[in-house]
């Protein structure tokens, strides 16, 4: 059924998911900052919006996808906050990648105005949010959740319900700090092997088929000219940022400190990633975390 949508934030993300929900036969009404941005879902055939309030206006569902928690913050419930402009039946959905307590904020502040609210961080990248095969990972009541589903399948395929309102966020920033372990762990170990003479792809097969085997092995080999069609055999471009992955295991630093909870490994993936940004690829894909054990190019 065709819904009136409004899509605030349109990057890497939102762009294609926005344009998703338009294929899908929805109408929709998009705010960014970015004016190219915005020109880009005009063409696709939406309505574009003056400014964030605008998107508000006569729509069942609105969605956001920000770069961080500030921006959330400041959008809902900043000086020029849109939250008195929701009406109360709109269904507002965030699916930025934030802080849990800012998503039970923005979530506590809206259900005092009766407005529901759900956290839906997504996993997939910019691949899945152009085929629409993204993953929803959904904080908030479940009666809600149901009535995003629809929404949800016509930009993803899998959709999960976390828990309560920020529970989204907290099985996101696990999932990829799990995820940061594990690509440094497949880069470590597939260096030492072509150190001591074995060839990247073979070694690869036969760990991928044994006990190391892990996504990167199956899907996402960060050793170039292994596989085809990943960020590391084109020069590490595309894919998912050094610069969010770093995000991301901030954040789940910060709920690791507000807990006393134990994350070496954690802790130790986010200190690399920060010395590779710096060393230059925060812009690269976060795969190139190969290039931190190649002895002809150290990086520190
Ligand atoms: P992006 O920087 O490409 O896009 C963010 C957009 O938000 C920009 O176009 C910006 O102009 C706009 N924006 C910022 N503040 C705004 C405001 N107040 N009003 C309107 N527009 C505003 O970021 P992205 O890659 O699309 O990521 C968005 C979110 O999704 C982040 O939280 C990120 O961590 C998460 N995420 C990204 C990926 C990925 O691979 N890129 C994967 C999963 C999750």
């Amino acid at each position: 059924m065709s819904a009136n949508i409004g899509f605030i934030g349109l990057g890497n993300m939102g762009g294609p998911m926005a344009s998703n929900l338009l294929k899908a036969g929805h109408k929709v009404k998009v705010f960014d900052l970015m004016p190219a941005a915005v020109e880009k879902l005009a063409a696709s055939g939406a309505t574009v919006c003056q400014d964030a309030k605008q998107a508000c206006d006569d729509v069942q569902v609105l969605i956001s996808m920000l770069p961080a928690s500030i921006h959330v913050e400041n959008l809902y419930l900043g000086e020029a906050g849109i939250l008195s402009s929701i009406a109360p039946q709109t269904l507002v959905v965030d699916c930025s990648t934030i802080a849990p307590e800012t998503s039970r904020l923005v979530a506590a502040n809206a259900a005092e105005r009766g407005i529901q609210m759900l956290d839906a961080p997504v996993s997939g990248g910019v691949g899945g949010a152009v085929a629409a095969t993204l993953t929803f990972i959904v904080g908030g009541e479940k009666a809600a959740l149901e009535l995003a589903r629809p929404i949800f399948e016509n930009m993803g395929k899998n959709i999960f319900h976390a828990g309560a309102a920020g529970a989204g966020q907290v099985a996101k920033f696990c999932n990829n700090m799990l995820l940061s372990v594990l690509m440094t762990g497949t880069a470590e170990a597939l260096q030492l092997g072509v150190d001591n003479g074995l060839d990247a792809g073979v070694l690869s097969e036969i760990m991928r088929q044994s006990s190391g085997g892990n996504w990167a092995l199956e899907v996402y080999n960060p050793y170039p000219g292994v596989m085809d069609n990943v960020p590391a055999s084109k020069d590490y471009e595309g894919g998912f940022l050094v610069d969010l992955m770093i995000k991301d295991l901030g954040l789940a630093m910060e709920a690791a400190l507000q807990q006393g909870a134990s994350v070496p490994l954690g802790s130790l993936a986010r200190n690399l990633y920060i010395n590779h940004g710096k060393a230059g690829y925060g812009r690269k894909d976060f795969s190139s975390i190969q290039k931190i054990y190649n002895k002809d190019e150290p990086e520190s």
